[in-house]
């Protein structure tokens, strides 16, 4: 056992032994996450293992500390650790990313999107109209001027990826907050080939003339080439937002450079820390000097107190993530996606745009007879974490779906490699070939019940655990 493991053991069972005394089932639950986590093939694309350093460091007094505000210019007395942690973060972000600037503050990469855009609003139409009307800041517009303002921000346009194609709720989907304060229209990708069509893209934003264009995507299996938004950006005037939530890992590891890196192309980027960067669960953006006074607004603009613990773990991530094993990790994170999209491939399973080049792997399940949600409960039955998802253009909507989205991150954190993915892609084709829908009561087609054909759970689940023991999770750590 590592040292480590022995000092992370001791803490951890102490702490749950407190926890205990106060309220069982919350220690009950604790343990049980750590038992299920070891116990199941983790395929959710957006899902990693942080490190036991990341883990502790979010569990301190730094928690308690309000610092609403800037490094060095808060509304607290007594922040001065806070502007430490906070400094140190938004160093390591900056170095990491080679940005211009970077801030740490929000505390999820919906937060981390909302200062996105509310500082590219403040930039491209508070700011002019500040300066039109001779005010310095929005205290000295009269009603009526502030009045004529909030109507200029509604009615501000935004292009992000259509959520079928593999874009996320705030890049403009009605439901999203991003749907109703902009007028949206979204791309889509090209029917035949699943990729997006930069060209149609480019005459779509003509037409359209955004304020925003969004690039970035949720279940988006391809990489994206950010020289050709850029230019798509500066052709009709639109500020480039990357959200970069999902593959910020393949940037930091330098797995995705040149036109395929964000960092100097784009004005704005947001992220999350805790999917492929595999930090703790937060956000954080970075930004040109231009946009930095802008997004540092991210308080009081859309955010309140900073979460001074997980600033601190930001901070610890960042710095793992600047160590050369984690270039080592990213790649192998890509190479593994490769391995499990040829593995399903050769077994005949159909894959949105027929493979992948980032971390994530979108299996179309309508030739299995399946909907997402009934493979996905069939896989999670047989001990394989997915999730549904929608394909484009996809026949059963965004709850039943017809995708199953899977991702490399997490067990590639435990140690698999391409043989292990070979075997994980083994073993979803058996589930999936060995489970039916049951039609509905009237004989319909049923979305949502299905049957697995007996002993196909148990046999996989034996298969999984195999590969889990041989790449054990927090080795040593018992609790
Ligand atoms: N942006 C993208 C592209 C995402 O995939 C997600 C999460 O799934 C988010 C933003 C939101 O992140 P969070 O859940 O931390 O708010």
């Amino acid at each position: 056992m590592t040292d480590l493991a022995r000092t992370a053991s001791s803490v951890y069972s102490q702490i749950l032994d407190v926890v205990e005394g106060i309220e069982p089932r919350i220690a009950d639950a604790t343990r049980a996450e750590l038992a299920d986590q070891r116990a199941s093939l983790k395929l959710i694309a957006s899902e990693n293992y942080a490190s036991l350093p990341v883990l502790m460091t979010m569990g301190t007094w730094l928690s308690d500390k309000y610092a609403e505000g800037t490094i060095g210019h808060r509304f607290y007395a007594g922040c001065q650790n806070v502007d430490t942690v906070e400094s140190v973060a938004a160093e390591h972000a900056r170095e990491l990313f080679g940005a211009e600037y970077a801030y740490v503050q929000p505390h999820s990469g919906i937060d981390a999107n909302l200062v996105a855009y509310w500082s590219i609003l403040a930039q491209r139409v508070e700011s002019p109209t500040l300066e039109r009307l001779g005010a310095k800041t929005v205290n000295d517009l009269s009603e009526e001027d502030w009045e004529q303002l909030r109507a200029t921000f509604n009615s501000q346009r935004v292009m992000g990826m259509s959520l079928d194609a593999g874009g996320h709720l705030t890049h403009g989907f009605r439901h999203n907050i991003s749907g109703k304060m902009f007028r949206q229209h979204s791309y889509g990708t090209d029917p035949a080939t699943g990729l997006i069509d930069y060209d149609k893209l480019l005459a779509d934003a003509r037409e359209f003339r955004p304020l925003i264009l969004v690039a970035g995507y949720s279940a988006y299996p391809r990489r994206v080439n950010f020289a050709r938004m850029r230019e798509i950006a500066d052709e009709v005037g639109a500020t480039l937002f990357v959200d970069m939530a999902h593959f910020a890992g393949l940037v930091a590891g330098k797995v995705f450079t040149g036109e395929e890196n964000p960092v100097g192309y784009a004005d704005v980027i947001a992220s999350t820390t805790h999917k492929s960067l595999r930090g703790p669960r937060g956000g954080f953006v970075l930004a040109t000097a231009e946009y930095a006074p802008s997004v540092d607004k991210g308080c009081p603009m859309v955010l309140g107190g900073p979460l001074s613990h997980i600033m601190a773990a930001k901070a610890v991530a960042f710095a793992e993530a600047r160590q050369a094993s984690f270039q080592t990790y990213a790649q192998k994170v890509a190479d593994n996606a490769k391995a499990l999209a040829e593995g399903l491939l050769k077994r005949g399973v159909n894959l949105v745009t027929g493979g992948t080049d980032n971390h994530i792997v979108l299996l179309d399940v309508g030739s299995f007879g399946l909907t997402g949600r009934q493979a996905e409960s069939a896989l999670l039955d047989a001990g394989i974490v997915t999730n549904r998802n929608s394909v484009p253009h996809d026949p059963n909507g965004a709850w039943y779906t017809t995708g199953v989205r899977i991702g490399t991150p997490a067990l590639t954190t435990r140690g698999f490699g391409a043989a292990e993915f070979d075997t994980v892609a083994e073993l979803i084709t058996g589930v999936l070939t060995a489970t039916a829908p049951v039609p509905t009561a009237a004989g319909a087609p049923g979305k949502a019940r299905y049957t697995l054909a007996d002993g196909v759970a148990a046999r996989t689940r034996a298969a999984a655990a195999e590969l889990l023991d041989a790449n054990p999770l927090y080795p040593g750590l018992e609790v």
